[in-house]
């Protein structure tokens, strides 16, 4: 059985960089479930579909081509890395990733990221739905304070246009999605550990989740 490490939690806690870190010391594999989120909101854009149409956009999640190449993301051959870190493409994300004929379409696609020697896989369902057997279950949050600062950040770094109000009421309508919806809901699982990290650093948060696998 290959050993995968779960990490969940709500927009911009910083459990993709966590989650990328951890895999990196562990020389594990890595799965940004979001990003499948992502590039299916974006195909089905990109091909005029609208994200609510559930069959549509399921078949679109089903034949994804889709390629992670390193930090490189691509669709249909393009290089989309940045377009799919778009506010309007998480958004999309989050209005297909509500529809459970998508969220089936992209099981079997996700449980393929387990191979050997490891897996560590971020997302909202991780530990719940797509890996429930992981050895490792953690939940990833800080303040919303925080993680409106740290997506302002990292917006302004990409050279986009950032107002810290406007992405803050985005964060709060996504998460509020997120947690509503009747499909794998958000939550903190029972049997998840609770990592916090308004106040800690990166390397912090990396090391408590390498000594939670270590113990
Ligand atoms: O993590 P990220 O912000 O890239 O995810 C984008 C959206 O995709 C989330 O707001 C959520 O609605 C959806 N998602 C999901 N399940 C996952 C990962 C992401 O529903 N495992």
């Amino acid at each position: 059985l290959v050993p995968v490490i779960t990490i969940d939690g709500p927009s911009a806690s910083g459990k993709g960089t966590v989650a990328q870190r951890v895999a990196a010391a562990l020389g594990f594999h890595y799965l940004d479930s979001g990003a499948l989120y992502r590039l299916t909101a974006l195909a089905a854009e990109r091909r005029g579909v609208v994200w609510r149409d559930e069959l549509a956009v399921a078949k679109l999640a089903g034949e994804l081509d889709a390629v992670f190449d390193g930090a490189a993301v691509l669709l249909d051959g393009n290089n989309v890395t940045e377009a799919i870190r778009s506010e309007g493409i998480g958004i999309g994300a989050s209005v297909v990733a509500a529809l459970p004929a998508v969220r089936s379409a992209l099981l079997a696609r996700q449980h393929a990221f387990a191979e050997a020697p490891g897996l560590v896989a971020d997302g909202r369902d991780m530990g719940s739905v797509v890996f429930p057997d992981a050895r490792l279950k953690v939940f990833l949050t800080a303040s919303a304070q925080a993680r409106a600062e740290r997506r302002h950040k990292q917006l302004l770094a990409a050279g986009e246009p950032a107002d810290l109000a406007a992405i803050a009421a985005d964060l709060e309508s996504r998460d509020a999605r997120d947690r509503a919806r009747k499909v794998a809901p958000l939550q903190q699982w029972a049997d998840a550990l609770l990592l916090d990290t308004t106040d800690m650093g990166v390397d912090e948060a990396v090391e408590q989740v390498l000594s939670w696998w270590k113990n």
